[in-house]
């Protein structure tokens, strides 16, 4: 068996594995790059093979820097069956068709604009792309082994988001396992990842490689902030990723609305996005904690915005009130339309809920800028602005050792992944520390021999 690192080596985005054996080509994961242009620019480039050759795709969960390429490749030629959890196929329906959207909306963004070297620009893929690659998705439950030539494979719950699994592939003398983005043993809503067992190599994730979450109580934190807005009579506005996070801080709101640690106030999710996916955790009993009356409550503490009128009657509201809206890092969506009205009035509080990538709005709000521009103006940011860094959806340091550290024997090789520089190097030297395992972080394009 060979495995080829063809992304996330180095950086934390465009997840791609390939595991070749005899003539049989699977790949783990088809991610996009996301951040920096110069990141970007790689999901431009064909992929290192061609996309004709590969038999099938192994999906470990529906996140985009894992799954955006998909749409890609099938356009190039793919053929072959994608295998996943039935919640990441259906948070594919969901994510693959707006990724695309957004792609089109930048290519006719650059043509308006001019500035593309391209003329027209193209997208990187369309609507219709993504709806292609929607239509060779295959389901497999988490314990069930599935096949591909020689190969098989399983998938177990890694945490992290719904659906989102570890992947362990055997060639009958060898096995490797890719833990995906494995989540936290404390989430509020996501079961813990599942042991590795006993694999023969182990792949791992490394995104808070060099952190530690802090113990703050996530509901405490929330509380505390929304009761100082509560104190100035004014709105809470947190703006979301729609994937998981919204689905916490509903949990959150509603834990502290039913132990009484704030008064009630309406709250409202505005983002079709946040909405879809919290219908689908409502729908995806057992593949998180709460079972279905208590997820039916936690539903409930909010009302969901649908059309773009009642999103309009939202913004020109005003009443203590508490608003969650996409996007997560304040870049797009509706949330722009309540930050106009809500940022230059100092009664109200705007809540990141997250890390906040450079250059974003939200970081610029984190950073405590004077003015923010919203569609071409310029707003005062007068509203208090805060930031948690306590709902993370990813294990930190001392949670990915824990996993690591739980293998049923020692690994053949340790290959450290999906990390910047710094995270995936101090993993792969505690690894060698603590456990005496023989680790790496690989480099971009490198392949081993797995014997
Ligand atoms: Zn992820």
């Amino acid at each position: 068996m060979k495995l080829s690192f063809l992304g996330a080596a180095g950086t934390v985005t465009g997840s791609k594995y390939l595991i070749e054996s005899g003539s049989t080509r699977v790949l783990v994961d088809c991610g996009l790059y996301q951040g920096v242009k110069a990141l970007r620019e790689r999901n431009w480039k064909a992929l290192e093979t061609d996309p004709a050759s590969i038999d099938a795709v192994l999906l470990t969960h529906a996140h985009i820097d894992h799954s955006g390429l998909l749409p890609l490749i099938v356009r190039d030629g793919f053929r072959g069956p994608i295998h996943s959890t039935r919640p990441t196929r259906q948070l594919a329906e969901l994510l693959l068709p707006d990724a695309a959207h957004l792609q089109e909306e930048d290519a006719s963004y650059a043509n308006r604009r001019g500035f593309s070297k391209h003329r027209p620009a193209l997208p990187l893929y369309t609507r219709a792309d993504a709806e292609a690659a929607l239509e060779q998705f295959r389901e497999i439950g988490f314990g069930a082994e599935g096949r591909v030539g020689p190969l098989r494979f399983r998938m177990q719950p890694a945490g992290h988001i719904l659906g989102a699994a570890s992947i362990e592939v055997r060639d009958g003398e060898r096995s490797v396992l890719f833990s995906g983005d494995l989540g936290r043993s404390d989430d509020l809503l996501m079961w813990p990842p599942e042991s590795p067992g006993s694999p023969d190599y182990l792949v791992v994730e490394s995104t808070y490689g060099d952190r530690n979450h802090s113990d703050e109580d996530p509901i405490t934190t929330l509380a505390g902030v929304l009761n100082e807005t509560l104190e100035r009579r004014g709105v809470l506005l947190i703006p979301s990723f729609a994937v998981g996070r919204a689905q916490t801080l509903l949990y959150c709101l509603h834990e502290i609305f039913e132990r009484g640690l704030a008064p009630r106030v309406p709250v409202y999710v505005n983002s079709p996005m946040a909405t879809s996916v919290t219908e689908l955790f409502r729908e995806s009993a057992g593949y998180h904690r709460l079972d279905e009356e208590h997820c039916h409550e936690v539903c409930s503490v909010a009302r969901f915005v649908r059309s773009v009128a009642e999103s309009r009657e939202l913004a020109a509201r005003f009443e203590p009130m508490v608003i969650v809206s996409a996007s997560g890092m304040a870049s797009g969506g509706r949330v722009l339309h309540h930050l106009k009205v809500l940022a230059p009035d100092e009664r109200n509080t705007i809540l990141l809920p997250g890390f906040q990538a450079p250059g974003t709005r939200g970081d610029a709000l984190v950073r405590g800028v004077e003015t923010i521009k919203i569609h071409g103006e310029r707003y005062p940011v007068r509203a208090r602005v805060r930031q948690i860094d306590v709902l993370s959806a990813h294990a930190d340091q001392h949670g990915l050792l824990d996993w690591i550290g739980r293998c049923g024997r020692p690994p053949r090789r340790v290959f450290v992944t999906h990390g910047e520089p710094v995270p995936a190097d101090t993993i792969r030297q505690l690894v060698g520390e603590r456990f005496g395992y023989a680790a790496r972080v690989p480099a971009l394009g490198e392949s081993v021999v797995l014997d």
